[in-house]
């Protein structure tokens, strides 16, 4: 029986933590926060966000916990929309997809599903990681230091066990120029419904304001703008102040969103960056997930690769497991090798965001807004529906995969007949 420390309790490292668990390994997983993480916007479960939660027996859990969505709506200042786009679009490959629950939701899913199988230490992390003849000491924040056959940095974008083992995040990270303030607003009698719709507000000078359905009596507020850096992370108030002054001339429901971004619990704020690694294990340690490959939530990628990596590594782990000899057990790095080849061309795919995406997402100038509300209504009715229908639906595949070229050219399949295999699960910010 392997001892594996996974270092971080998010979707990638609780669906690898699962998996090991299941196939009888002795696992620990340290996550930094008290408690499991809560917030974070709606994740949907189109491609390979479903083939592994079906893999795991939990897809009828997690579909029992959907938001229910009708699509989005592009607005003015005034709140009159400018553009929609409801699930049914592009044969349910649009923006918005009828099959979307919470990050939270499914964080929440994998833990319970992890149960005893799963040693969870919250609150804690790793401040040295040291090789030694067989293993790895890792020195724990808030208990002794323990020796493990493998450790596994799930540890998201700003990832410890990254800048432990492999160098600081500015040699790895790819700023995209944008940042993101995201928040639950728990709603009162005078909150204006969104019956369903995921509603943008952008501004001129690259600003966008959104709000979405999330659980009942509560909505999903995003607010993006343009920087590549922010205000230290302890420092609330000049990142509050930030936002005011970024957002001040903001019309629609602003003023409402940053009285409220205050008091939120689950408050969040980062730019939307890529990490991108030449490599991404060393000895016993490997990467997983953001850490390695964050493609960023403009990509809409992010919980399918982290889902699928965590069965990529819990197979290629396994099978090593299983073909090396009891007194000469196989070394790890075949099968971190193994699942970095296996994984690769999907997360080199994920990154090459779709064309126009960082600027669609916060457009410069008015006209600019304009262009892209005409070129949204435009998409959907006009001649090139088809192809954007069948770009949409490739995006973030391997394209190397024959699987991948056979999709593309064949007409789009119905939202229902979609091979889990098209790995275009998005998450959106
Ligand atoms: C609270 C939260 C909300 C999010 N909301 C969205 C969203 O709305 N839209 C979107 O596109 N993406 C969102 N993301 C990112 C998205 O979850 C990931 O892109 C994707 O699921 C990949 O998962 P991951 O497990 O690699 O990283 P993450 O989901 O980021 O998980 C990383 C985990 O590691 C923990 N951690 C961090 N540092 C340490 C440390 N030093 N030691 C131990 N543990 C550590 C974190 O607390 C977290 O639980 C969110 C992430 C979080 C944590």
């Amino acid at each position: 029986m392997a001892r594996v420390l996974v270092v971080g309790g998010g979707i990638a490292g609780d669906t690898l933590a699962l998996l090991l668990g299941r196939a009888g390994w002795q696992v620990t997983v340290a996550e930094i926060a008290p408690d499991l993480r809560t917030g974070g916007q709606t994740v949907d479960l189109r491609g390979d966000s479903r083939e592994v939660l079906a893999r795991l027996g939990l897809l009828d859990e997690v579909l029992g916990r959907l938001v229910p969505q009708r699509g989005a709506a592009w607005i003015d200042r005034a709140g009159r929309p400018l553009a929609t786009m409801p699930v049914e679009a592009f044969d349910g490959n649009g923006y918005v997809s009828k099959e979307e629950l919470l990050r939270e939701d499914l964080s929440r899913v994998l833990h319970e599903a992890a149960g005893p199988t799963v040693t969870h230490r919250f609150g804690e992390t790793v401040d040295e990681l040291t090789d030694t003849a067989h293993g790895v000491l890792a020195r724990f924040r808030n208990a002794p230091a323990e020796e493990f056959d493998l450790v596994v940095g799930a540890d998201g974008a700003h990832s410890r066990v990254r800048r432990l083992r492999f160098g600081p995040e500015t040699s790895f990270r790819r700023p995209l120029g944008l940042a993101h303030a995201w928040f639950t607003l728990t709603e009162t009698p005078s909150t204006p419904p969104l019956d369903g719709w995921f509603l943008t507000h952008n501004a001129p000078g690259r600003r966008s304001v959104e709000a979405r359905p999330g659980h009942p009596g509560s909505q999903e507020v995003g607010l993006t703008f343009a920087a590549t850096e922010l205000p230290a992370r302890r420092d609330r108030a000049a990142r509050f102040a930030l936002l005011d002054e970024v957002f001040a001339d903001v019309g629609w429901r602003t003023a409402e969103f940053l009285a409220a971004a205050r008091t939120a619990p689950d408050f969040a704020l980062d730019t939307y960056d890529q990490i991108h690694l030449p490599r991404w294990h060393d000895g016993r340690v490997v990467l997983l997930g953001d850490s390695a490959w964050c493609a960023s939530p403009l990509s809409g990628l992010g919980t399918a690769l982290a889902l699928r990596g965590a069965a990529e590594l819990a197979d290629a782990l396994t099978s090593a497991a299983t073909a090396g000899h009891p007194d000469h057990p196989a070394h790890p790095s075949d099968a971190f090798a193994a699942f970095e080849a296996a994984l690769r061309p999907r997360t080199r795919a994920a990154q090459r965001l779709f064309p126009g995406r960082v600027r669609q997402a916060a457009p410069v100038t008015e006209r600019g807004i304009r262009v892209n509300a005409l070129l949204i209504r435009g998409l959907q009715s006009g001649p090139l529906r088809r192809t954007v229908g069948r770009l949409a639906a490739r995006h973030g595949t391997d394209p190397a995969s024959d699987h991948a070229q056979r999709q593309a050219s064949r007409p789009s399949s119905g939202a229902g007949t979609r091979s889990a295999s098209q790995a275009s699960t998005r998450t959106r910010p």
